[in-house]
């Protein structure tokens, strides 16, 4: 799964990223299918491990066009774990009084406490990308941010927050089918926005946005992965190996028990 994640300082030309790629299974979907379903249930328990021993605090960054799979990945990946530990903060345009704020402010009151998994569906990356699409402020203003972006990673880090940071990357065609899905199925018009198509008409503009992301903001503490997504099953796949990989790795421990329990009846 290496092979997704950006080094820090990596130049990425996303033309160069197959969002259909699905080179590192060798199964056809149902079988992919599975195999996330075997890793969601170890996921289930490392989750509970990690609620229980109360010291790790985890978040996850889901950044993506329109119709991406944030929802989606949400979703699958997490299923069946608990939502006494798991919690998601969905980032939508700012408030007024968020707007009055510096943009980290509605962003580190969301993240993580002990035990916690928090997962970001959009994030501060927000403020890189929708707002340098549209000029919402000066060159100078959004540029110097990645800066402090990833200095307040690093300090999140420091803190003990493990960062996962995942770009879900879809094709333009992609994008389409997805869309047009929405308008289609009445249960999914809820999702589509009139605005998704300005958007997608500023498609190339995106791209150089989440390009400049990827290649300024991928850190050792908090590094980016490009997620091929445009097949369901294999971006679940990749997302649940490197999220269990990375929680095992964590190495945690049942908290020891108060002593001299194995005497104790319950009358
Ligand atoms: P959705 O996730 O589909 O509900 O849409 C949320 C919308 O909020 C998207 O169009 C985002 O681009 C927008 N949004 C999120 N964060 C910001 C931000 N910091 N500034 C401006 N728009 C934002
Ligand atoms: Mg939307």
């Amino acid at each position: 799964m290496d092979r997704y994640r950006i080094n820090p300082g990596q130049a990425v030309n996303l033309a160069q990223w197959d969002p259909a790629d699905r080179s590192e299974f060798e199964g056809d979907k149902d079988a992919g299918r599975l195999a996330t379903k075997e890793l969601n249930n170890r996921m289930e328990e490392l989750q509970e491990l990690l609620y229980a021993e109360g010291k790790h605090k985890i978040l996850i960054v889901l950044q993506a066009m329109d119709s991406g799979g944030k929802d989606g990945t949400i979703r699958h990946v997490f299923d069946g774990t608990n939502p006494q530990g798991v919690k998601v903060a969905s980032f939508k345009k700012p408030t007024e009084k968020e707007l009055a704020h510096d943009y980290l402010w509605r962003i580190h009151r969301a993240t993580p406490g002990t035990g916690e998994i928090t997962i970001f569906n959009r994030s501060h990356y927000e403020d890189v990308l929708v707002v340098r699409v549209h000029n919402l402020v000066p060159p100078e203003v959004w540029g110097r941010r990645y800066d402090h972006i990833n200095a307040f990673e690093q300090m999140l880090a420091d803190e003990g927050t493990t960062i996962l940071k995942f770009y879900l990357h879809i094709s333009k065609d992609e994008q389409k089918k997805r869309l047009q899905a929405r308008l289609d199925e009445p249960h999914k018009r809820w999702k589509f926005a009139k605005g998704d198509l300005a958007e997608r008409e500023r498609w190339h503009e995106y791209i150089e946005a989440f390009e400049a992301m990827l290649s300024k903001t991928s850190t050792v503490a908090a590094p980016w992965y490009v997620i091929p997504a445009d097949r369901k099953w294999y971006r679940n796949l990749v997302i649940s190996k490197i999220l269990v990989r990375t929680l095992d790795n964590l190495d945690m421990h049942y908290p020891e028990p108060e002593d001299d329990l194995a005497g104790i009846i319950i009358e």
